[in-house]
């Protein structure tokens, strides 16, 4: 018996499979996937019509399931006046969990043929490092938990100022994790372990395709190819350092991707990484050269879901599933921030080369009245600014896409997903079921196998 009133969610996205008979659901506000096998789709599509409904006993399991994954919730829930106050409260309210982006340097050995950022030479200096850690320090509330991605230029090339931050934060009893985003060219193994031992525990590399395409646009300072000595630092790695490839794509380098994973398979790197693709996105006048190539939008999204099976079919990992987020990144949340050599501190990864954008300056404990314009104009913003992220389905999922264009356009930056939602759902579906299928293959080959397999290894 079902006693309250329930209602659909309005962010639920059903997919069918008609290859296994399968209804998926896919529940944004929480970020939720629900696998509705052949004989419960009656009644699954029966509950999403009248969630009430309560004829069979396949109703009232799937109603549990539904409502513990948010595919129905109670009647007078508002899921939007929900999502604005999370939101508010994430751009708003300090939490304990501190996010801080912080470039060491701003100087770059490579020199990219799109890249946004110039590259002023200098390192953090020792006064701005003490003042970073007298501001964890006296954060507050207290903090719980303090989450540092290291970033540039390439971050790499001050590998001491990394080592004395972190020997700083570790002092204190905050639990504390980093990331790095890097070039990959100064990742040797001995790097690798020293980053782990700072508990920068993730890597993400950019590749711009097979080598003869990544070298012509991505080569170090001076012309020097790249794409070797990256792979070679990679497959070199402690194997405990997780790495992700990230791999710019545009017009130019779309077709020539099978060749850049025959590359990665040479260099024996199936199964030690992970690859996504991301549009090279004509950010600031820096690299207006290449605005006529890129892809955003619709083009982007037709290209990036085959580019994703791609990866997937070879072995390099499937996307994951949208996640239900109340904001989209430092940009639009009240403790994150990037912190670049000079001390201005920035909300915005793109900003870090222009000081006009700074929201505050550590060295001078000071906010300028043009700082304050500027964190306004980040707090100002947000998706229910616009009636069309307000109306829109993949709003928990999305939340206005990137502030910063978002900002320049005057309107929602619509995510990719806006248009190949489904097929990103299927393509995480489908890596999800090979990796349990050959997860049952070897527990099958592992109970068959004899009991004293090992001694029949030959010696
Ligand atoms: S505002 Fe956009 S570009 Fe800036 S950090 Fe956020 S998502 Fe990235
Ligand atoms: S930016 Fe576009 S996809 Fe995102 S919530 Fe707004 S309308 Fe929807």
């Amino acid at each position: 018996m079902i006693s309250s009133s329930w209602k659909k969610s309005r962010y639920v996205t059903a997919i069918e499979v008609e290859s296994t008979d399968t209804l998926l659901l896919f529940a944004g506000f929480a970020g939720r996937l629900v696998e509705v096998p052949k004989a419960y789709r009656q009644a699954a599509y029966d509950l999403l019509e009248a969630p009430n409904t309560s004829d069979t006993s396949r109703h009232i399991t799937l109603h549990k399931i539904f409502r513990e994954q948010a595919v129905i919730i109670p009647e007078e829930f508002d899921e939007l006046d929900y999502l604005r106050q999370q939101h508010e409260q994430a751009k708003f309210v300090p939490t304990g969990v501190l996010s801080l982006t912080i470039c060491p340097t701003l100087n770059c050995n490579f020199r990219c043929s799109y890249c946004y950022q110039h590259h002023p030479a200098g390192i953090m200096a020792q006064e701005i490092q003490d003042r970073i850690v007298r501001y964890v320090k006296g954060y507050s509330p207290p903090l719980e938990k303090l989450f540092v991605t290291w970033f540039g230029g390439e971050a790499l090339l001050e590998l001491p100022v990394i080592e004395r931050l972190t020997e700083r934060f570790l002092a204190s009893p905050t639990d504390y994790n980093a990331s790095i985003i890097t070039n990959g060219s100064l990742l040797s193994a001995k790097v690798s372990k020293r980053l782990l031992d700072l508990r920068v525990t993730w890597a993400q590399i950019t590749l711009d395709g097979p080598r003869e395409v990544h070298d012509s646009r991505r080569p170090m300072a001076g012309k020097h190819p790249s794409f070797d000595r990256i792979l070679g630092n990679i497959a070199e790695a402690d194997p405990n350092f997780t790495i992700t490839i990230r791999v710019n794509v545009d017009q130019r380098n779309v077709d020539v991707m099978p060749k850049l994973f025959d590359q990665l398979d040479n260099a024996g790197l199936l199964g030690r990484v992970t690859v996504y693709f991301a549009s090279v996105t004509p950010y600031t006048n820096v690299c207006a050269d290449v605005t006529d190539h890129c892809m955003t939008g619709q083009s982007w999204a037709r290209v990036e879901s085959p580019l994703q099976l791609l990866a997937l079919n070879r072995g390099y990992g499937e996307p994951g599933l949208p996640r239900a987020r109340r904001n989209v990144c430092l940009a639009d949340r009240a403790s994150a921030m990037v912190i670049v050599p000079s001390g201005l501190i920035f909300k915005c990864w793109n900003d870090v080369t222009d000081p006009s954008q700074a929201i505050f300056d550590l060295s001078r404990d000071k906010r300028t009245p043009t700082m304050e314009e500027n964190l306004t104009r980040w707090l100002d913003w947000g998706p229910f600014n616009f009636q069309d992220c307000e109306a829109c389905t993949l709003l928990p999922v999305c939340m206005g896409g990137c502030p910063h264009v978002s900002i320049g356009q005057g309107r929602g930056a619509c995510k990719e997903l806006k248009h190949n939602l489904k097929e990103t759902i299927l393509l995480h579906y489908l890596g999800q079921k090979r990796k349990q299928a050959s997860r049952q293959l070897v527990e099958i080959l592992e109970q068959r196998a004899p009991k004293n397999f090992d001694s029949l290894s030959p010696s």
